[in-house]
């Protein structure tokens, strides 16, 4: 079967590999045809880091733990791409329960079992199912994250699939929430639980190097009823999106002091803030810019060894500083109440729509937001 395959920097093409077939009665082979490009996946296709970043970490600047998640040498090439994918089942193992063949589901970016310590916690993307030899799991990341596939292939392997996948339900048009296996489902977890704690709370969001999961962020804020969410970026495009999707966009040139913006933003504070940018700048001055009791995300990739924050500030503002991975699996079926209403469309922010042939081309387009799609095998999906 085909599977689209990273070569190295700049170069992905479609390549041969054995189709994947069920190892375990767990287990589900599913057919994706939409799939997304995730913004952590710009991370590595412009880049060679196979000699630089053990580099930066022997030069003491890079958190060696880099190395435990991507692999030494890391992101290896050749290795399937893509984690971010909507689906049909069409294979389930004897003890798969949830979904059945023909259904269509979102499969989560991170492998999950649904038993263990950090599953029942809520945490699955560090499931710590005992067969594992990676610290995360994943698709689309090569052998530093457990070598299963990309997911921008004629089929993909879910090693469990009762706790990993998610039925679409009706009514949500499944092409454009093919992020939900990951940058959607991250962006809701910086401001969804936060605007339940605190309803119609004014928002500020850093875009950037996260670039569609800063807008799904806004645009999610203004889905679930934040009065005013601020939303800066130096990017013309993305703020126009910004716009689009409803919040108030504020533009920082490139080079302009975050500091800067003090004069424009709400004097009270934030009780949200989410950084996207990946600016350990951006994100201290998010804090510095919380309301008492509020709650600042960083979604971005930190890889620097010492980062500054300003933890006296967040002492006197009682702050919360929350980093971590995106547990896509938990926080995708709080998503679907908004597509379904129609607040939170994920249309707005998909700026590349393809044809599944084309994602060689298309997979190196430097777009906010890919999407990759074909025909389903049941056209009533
Ligand atoms: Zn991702
Ligand atoms: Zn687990």
């Amino acid at each position: 079967m085909q599977q689209l395959t990273f070569l190295g920097k700049n170069s992905v093409a479609w390549q041969e590999v054995r189709e994947p077939v069920l190892q375990s009665e767990q287990e589900a082979i599913v057919r994706p045809f939409a799939a997304a490009r995730c913004d952590g996946d710009s991370f590595f296709l412009f880049h060679d880091y196979r000699k630089v970043m053990p580099l930066g970490v022997n030069l003491n600047y890079l958190d060696p733990k880099v190395l435990d998640v991507f692999g030494n040498p890391p992101l290896q090439p050749p290795f399937g791409v893509g984690h971010e994918a909507i689906g049909e089942v069409t294979e389930i193992g004897s003890a798969v329960k949830n979904v059945r063949r023909g259904d269509v589901v979102v499969v989560p970016w991170a492998i999950s079992c649904g038993h263990c310590n950090p599953c029942r916690r809520q945490l699955p993307a560090n499931c710590s199912r005992t067969d594992k030899k990676t610290l995360v799991s994943a698709y689309g990341f090569g052998a530093g994250m457990g070598d299963f596939g990309g997911m921008v292939s004629d089929k993909i392997r879910v090693p469990f699939a009762d706790a990993m996948l998610v039925k679409i339900p009706e009514g949500v048009n499944p092409i454009h929430c093919a992020s939900l296996s990951d940058n959607i489902s991250d962006a809701y977890r910086s401001v969804g639980p936060q605007l339940d704690k605190f309803p119609e709370a004014p928002v500020l969001v850093f875009g950037g190097n996260a670039k569609s999961i800063g807008l799904y962020a806004a645009a999610l804020a203004v889905a679930k009823g934040s009065t005013q969410v601020d939303y800066v970026d130096d990017n013309l495009e993305r703020l126009t999106i910004a716009a689009r999707v409803g919040a108030n966009p504020i533009e920082l040139r490139k080079k302009q002091k975050v500091s800067t913006l003090s004069g424009v933003l709400i004097k009270e504070g934030y009780p949200i803030v989410v950084d996207a940018s990946g600016s350990v700048t951006k994100l201290a001055f998010g804090i510095q810019n919380l309301a008492p009791g509020g709650t600042a995300t960083g979604v971005a990739f930190y890889v620097k060894k010492r980062n500054s924050l300003p933890l006296w500030e967040m002492y006197l503002r009682s702050a919360t500083l929350h980093v971590g991975i995106s547990h896509s699996r938990r926080d995708i079926p709080d998503v679907f109440p908004l597509i379904k209403s129609g607040k939170f469309k994920p249309e707005k922010i998909t700026t590349m729509l393809a044809d599944w042939s084309d994602a060689p081309e298309a997979y190196l387009e430097l777009s906010t937001k890919l999407i990759i799609h074909r025909q389903p095998l049941n056209n009533s999906n």
